[in-house]
């Protein structure tokens, strides 16, 4: 495993070489989610590059970017484990956005207009920009994200189309813990009573795709609501069924017939957020 701290590092040490490179972009704190894309991307490829950055234009809160987890050694540890064909690009900020720490502006195929996007304001911009930057400097045959994101899987097709470049957007399921918390890097921040209660948010999908299968979608988003009146710690802040490519809302009066529910809840210092395939 080789570490580089520089994009000239990592383009010298593959200079001349055909490597097929399959990317991982990452903002640390792996889990058994980010390895579960690692893993993939060493099967489909010949050379394997995680990214870890903490994008600061991705964050529209402070204090989330003051809390997010750092475990870099641990990190480094871990992908170690994956033997000598996997090298880490921890770059700093000023490699990415030189002396202006601002993202750049695209469209998002309004996208980035739902959701996630409407809630933290400029994070898809803050995204799109550093991957740019990724997909141009490195050129990966294949890059590699989670549906646990998946506004985000969706915004990034999108972007690679829309820039012309040609690396493959692979999307990867949700890796989840034994009693169906997806896992985040954000997880730690939760105390034993939060973590107790966060499988929660999966619960509630899990009762939305059940409904569906008889109801309207207009019962299916009140029973869900209800579902989350009755617990204390956990604030739901949207749940959502929409077209799984174009993520337009449902009809209250149409039954989902396919398409993808979505929640974000906020418990303790952190949000969650969790999908679910609804057919
Ligand atoms: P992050 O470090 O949170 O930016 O995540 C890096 C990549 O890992 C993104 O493509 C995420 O969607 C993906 N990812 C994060 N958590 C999971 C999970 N539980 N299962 C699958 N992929 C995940």
């Amino acid at each position: 495993m080789e570490v580089f701290n520089s994009p000239q590092q990592f383009l010298r040490h593959f200079s001349g070489k055909s490597y097929s490179i399959g990317m991982v972009p990452t903002m640390g704190a792996l889990h058994e989610g980010h390895l579960s894309l690692i893993e993939k991307a060493l099967i489909e490829n010949d050379k394997v590059l995680v990214t870890i950055f903490v994008n600061p234009t991705q964050f529209d809160n402070n204090i989330d970017l003051k809390n997010y987890p750092n475990k870099l050694e641990e990190d480094i540890y871990k992908i170690s484990q994956f033997g000598k064909n996997i090298s880490v690009f921890i770059p700093n900020e000023n490699d990415i956005y030189g002396d202006k720490i601002i993202s750049k502006q695209y469209d998002l195929g309004n996208l980035d207009r739902v959701m996630e996007g409407k809630i933290r304001k400029g994070h898809f911009q803050g995204v799109a920009t550093v991957l740019e930057y990724f997909f141009k400097t490195f050129l990966p045959s294949k890059a590699y994200f989670g549906e646990k994101d998946y506004q985000q899987l969706l915004i990034v097709n999108h972007l690679s189309k829309s820039l012309n470049i040609s690396t493959k957007i692979i999307g990867c399921p949700i890796v989840r813990t034994t009693d169906g918390l997806a896992m985040s890097s954000r997880n730690i921040l939760l105390n034993s009573e939060e973590r107790r209660i966060a499988p929660k948010v999966y619960e509630g999908l899990k009762l939305a795709k059940k409904l569906a299968s008889t109801e309207k979608y207009k019962k299916v988003k009140i029973e869900v609501r209800n579902f989350f009146k009755n617990l204390s710690l956990i604030r739901l802040e949207y749940f959502t069924a929409t077209d799984p490519f174009t993520l337009v809302e449902f009809n209250p009066n149409e039954k989902i017939k396919y398409g993808r529910g979505f929640i974000a809840a906020s418990l303790g210092k952190i949000r969650l957020i969790d999908n679910i395939n609804m057919s």
